[in-house]
């Protein structure tokens, strides 16, 4: 079964999408500490006349850095541009959105890491003094040309934290790392959609798509969306718990919300590797997966959940995946101790 998306949206997520997602910042669930340091500084910079300083978000995908970054100039009630750093090739391409900025409005980069070494270098003066270099001519007639901008603020997001050169994360006032959702704040996101959505959901059958989404609000709006569509084809249109369950059974979720990629990524380390240790490019070339996919989709939330750890040898299984899996776990090993992360 293919995996489900978390990056791609289709047309009909599209237009959900906007209606799912949190239009102010108290419409948000979660991210609680995040959130008032950010609360924080629209307050501060609101209350100062001042712009806003650069915020970078990173974290992996679907737990709301796009979100924030839509808020956060609701909130300040100026204007959002959006852009994304695959997209940026070069300085050219910026320069269309630096040079439609209004005073105090934010851009938004989405996938910052991905903007390469030029349009990075261009960004710096834009960031930290408001101007931009323009090089006009060539050889010896060269000459640089300096551009003012209108104060902005610049709001970056990343799935790789880690990519980003040093400068330019050092020119981010304030950085920020979203992590997974408890089930107690999925289950309100749950519900909260439902009612957007105007289906009739039981208290336990949120609990259960809650627990069933690793952690992450876009795939708790995905799940609602299958679950939702077979109540409506299968019963009567309410979602019970056993109507989730069911639901979610059929697209392959087990009862801690792992997808079949998940579950493949763990058996090719079990059968394959006999437990680990592990390389990351091992497996994906044995699964036949990307190594970005199985890096910011699929390892996340399995070292968050406890079932793998990272030794300095691989990729490894815990106690806790072979207990999940249904197998004995081999003898204790002289393998030196994972961290979480
Ligand atoms: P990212 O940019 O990190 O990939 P998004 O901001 O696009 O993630 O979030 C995906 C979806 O999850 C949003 O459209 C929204 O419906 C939901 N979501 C994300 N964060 C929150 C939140 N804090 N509260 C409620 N819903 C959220």
């Amino acid at each position: 079964m293919p995996r489900e998306p978390i990056l791609q949206r289709t047309e009909r997520e599209t237009e959900e999408d906007r209606q799912l997602r949190p239009q102010l910042m108290r419409d948000m669930i979660g991210q609680r500490e995040v959130f008032a340091r950010v609360e924080i500084a629209i307050d501060a910079a609101r209350k100062r006349g001042e712009v806003l300083g650069h915020i970078l978000f990173d974290g992996p995908p679907g737990l709301g850095k796009t979100t924030f970054a839509t808020v956060i100039p609701r909130e300040m009630g100026v204007d959002l541009q959006i852009a994304s750093g695959a997209v940026l090739q070069a300085p050219k391409d910026l320069l269309v959105y630096l040079t439609n900025l209004q005073e105090g409005s934010v851009l938004f980069i989405d996938e910052i890491h991905r903007l390469p070494k030029a349009v990075e270098e261009f960004l710096y003066p834009a960031m930290e003094d408001f101007r931009i270099d323009i090089a006009l001519g060539e050889g010896v007639n060269a000459r640089m040309i300096n551009m003012p901008l209108k104060p902005f603020t610049l709001i970056g997001a990343t799935t790789r934290s880690g990519l980003l050169s040093a400068p330019l994360r050092d020119r981010f006032m304030m950085r920020e790392h979203l992590d997974f959702y408890s089930i107690a704040e999925l289950a309100e996101i749950v519900t909260r959609n439902a009612a957007k959505f105007r289906v009739p959901l039981a208290e336990d059958a949120a609990l259960e798509i809650a627990s069933r989404c690793r952690g992450t609000p876009r795939l708790a709006n995905n799940r609602l969306r299958w679950v939702r569509d077979y109540a409506t084809s299968r019963h009567d249109g309410r979602i019970t718990r056993t109507v989730a369950q069911q639901a979610l059974a059929m697209q392959g979720i087990d009862d801690r919300g792992l997808d079949p990629q998940d579950r493949k990524y763990l058996e090719t380390i079990l059968r394959v590797f006999d437990g680990g240790p592990a390389g990351v490019e091992a497996i994906a070339h044995t699964m036949n997966a990307a190594i970005d996919t199985l890096s910011d989709e699929v390892e996340p939330f399995l070292l968050r959940a406890g079932l793998v750890v990272r030794t300095p040898r691989g990729r490894k299984l815990t106690a806790d995946c072979y207990e999940h899996l249904g197998v004995s776990a081999p003898a204790a090993d002289n393998e030196p101790q994972g961290e979480l992360f």
